[in-house]
């Protein structure tokens, strides 16, 4: 299988859903990864924001549906995009992640990062990126 870092170089390590520039851990001092965020390491939440830009290997057609582990079906997504699409086809995780940009409350899209608790979970259910959990509180 391809190696991250050499799909991070031949994407740039550009997010293919929400398009935020994303890094590789352990490929240079935190510090300056976070600097380059306009994050300062010791800031509160900062290790949560940089967790959700890290640079994670994304199946285009998920594993499960069939996906190959070839350079064709494999490109970048940031971790919160990745750990976000659930079983949505990539068209509709694009859509979806847009709308999020869109409304100003994807994490990796924001100036501020979010502390309160369950920030996360509430923007992925206000734009359906999370149908599980829409499906479960729809009463009729
Ligand atoms: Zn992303």
């Amino acid at each position: 299988m391809i190696s991250l870092e050499k799909l991070f170089d031949l994407t740039g390590g550009t997010c293919c859903y929400c398009g935020c520039q994303t890094y590789l851990p352990r490929s240079e001092p935190r510090a300056v990864v976070a600097a380059r965020f306009g994050l300062a390491l010791g800031q509160p939440g900062v290790k949560k924001a940089l967790r959700r830009r890290t640079a994670t290997r994304e199946h285009i057609v998920r594993k499960a549906d069939g996906g190959g582990d070839n350079r064709r079906n494999l490109t970048i997504a940031c971790h919160l995009c990745n750990i976000t699409r659930g079983a949505a086809s990539p068209d509709q995780h694009r859509a979806a992640i847009a709308r999020a940009v869109a409304a100003g409350i994807h994490p990796n899209h924001t100036p501020k990062i979010d502390l309160t608790k369950g920030a996360l979970r509430r923007a992925r259910r206000a734009v359906g990126l999370c149908p599980e959990i829409a499906e479960s509180s729809h009463v009729g």
